[in-house]
């Protein structure tokens, strides 16, 4: 009971901390490899688990103006968090449900199929000022895209053309994160040949991996989203320039001493070897531990490694915390995600984009600010189209 009285600031809540200095500094590093070449930030899914607006306010504060979301709800958020002089672009593309909210966030839907284009055509040539768009190709990745063919539809059909009003023409590279690998000059070709199509347009391939590949691949705008995040999207050693910038805290509830033989957690998946220290930590699967790191990820207790022991559980770990050398007490902050991501992504068989998604909704959000008041973005009317 002392114990809790000594840590008048000890909450049960997890915290999510977000350095956002480290991803103005990021962004400023995947620039200074890019060139002329503009930045169109990555910030759909909740950017990534860290936080859309605050997120993009940083990275606006830093002199972006383009960004990428997945759906209108998404778009809708981020432009009454950043104010109306940015470009949003969204991924997925128009739907009908979606029209009311595209026109007035003024978001510009990405068109990934000549449905998609018709349809939205239908809209725009009834509307005053309808949005830019951009324009989808898909050159192998077989996800979102109009094909080949329906490219070259597009480009005979000037009245589809004039009424989609794109300012952009882009692909999305399948293989990039492996620099070796023959898909991406497949793609960087397809992806020429595909445009030549069109009328003359700004052209847009490079995700983080993409930039990492190289200046043939970085046209007038790349789109990185992990690299911003400190997560690692080449496999090339020693290529990365951007560092991590998440990290989850969690609070120790319980200490508890265990003798040898006893179980600890879920279905018993751990018996203690020897008499144990453990303690119980205040954060699950649901705030973003992975159950994949039952028995084998590990926590910072003090700047040391401590193991996860027992099955994770939906809001409290246990760790092994027997040998930690400094003071174990309830109150106490454990880290989570304070590794390379990517070291952590391997261990519990997955990928860094999920660990950093799946970071819980509950955390409490702790953003460390760049001082500069130049973060705000200015809140003017919107600048026509
Ligand atoms: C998510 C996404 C990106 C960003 O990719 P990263 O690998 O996170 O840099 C870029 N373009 C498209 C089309 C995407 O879906």
């Amino acid at each position: 009971m002392s114990k809790l009285i000594n840590q008048p600031s000890y909450s049960t809540r997890p915290t999510l901390r977000v350095d956002l200095p480290q991803i103005r500094a990021n962004y400023e590093s995947l620039k200074s490899r890019v060139g002329a070449a503009k930045i169109g930030a990555s910030v759909k899914a909740n950017a990534y688990g860290l936080g859309a607006v605050p997120v993009a306010k940083a990275l606006y504060g830093a002199g972006c103006r383009i960004f990428f979301v997945a759906t209108a709800g998404e778009g809708k958020m981020l432009r009454d968090g950043v104010g109306p002089n940015s470009a949003i672009y969204v991924l997925n593309g128009p739907a009908p449900r979606d029209k009311g909210v595209l026109l007035g966030a003024k978001l510009k839907p990405v068109i990934n199929s000549l449905e998609q284009a018709r349809y939205w055509a239908s809209i725009a040539r009834s509307v005053n000022e309808p949005p830019y768009t951009a324009i989808h190709i898909d050159t192998g990745m077989n996800r979102l895209g109009l094909s080949f063919e329906d490219t070259v539809e597009l480009g005979r059909d000037k009245s589809l053309w004039k009424a989609l009003n794109p300012e952009w023409v882009m692909s999305h590279l399948a293989c990039a994160s492996d620099a070796k690998n023959p898909m991406n000059k497949t793609q960087l070709q397809r992806f020429r040949k595909a445009a030549a199509q069109l009328p003359l347009t700004p052209l847009s391939l490079a995700n983080t991996a993409g930039i990492y590949l190289g200046k043939p691949y970085h046209f007038q705008m790349v789109r990185p989203g992990i690299g911003l995040y400190g997560g690692v999207a080449t496999h090339k050693p020693g290529q990365e320039v951007t560092k991590p910038v998440a990290t989850l805290l969690a609070p120790i509830l319980q200490i508890r001493y265990i003798k040898a033989g006893e179980p600890i957690g879920y279905n018993g998946t751990y018996i203690a070897p020897r008499d144990m220290r453990v303690a119980v930590v205040g954060a699950g699967y649901a705030d973003g531990v992975p159950v994949n790191q039952s028995n084998s990820g590990t926590a910072i207790l003090h700047d040391e490694e401590v193991k996860i022991i027992g099955r994770v559980s939906m809001d409290l770990t246990m760790i092994d915390a027997t040998d930690a050398k400094l003071s174990v007490e309830v109150g106490g902050v454990v880290v989570f995600r304070g590794k390379h991501l990517e070291t952590e992504a391997n261990q519990s068989g997955t990928i860094n984009y999920e660990l950093l998604t799946r970071l819980g909704q509950r955390c409490r959000r702790d953003y460390w600010k760049p001082k500069s008041k130049d973060l705000d973005a200015p809140k003017k009317e919107f600048r026509k189209r």
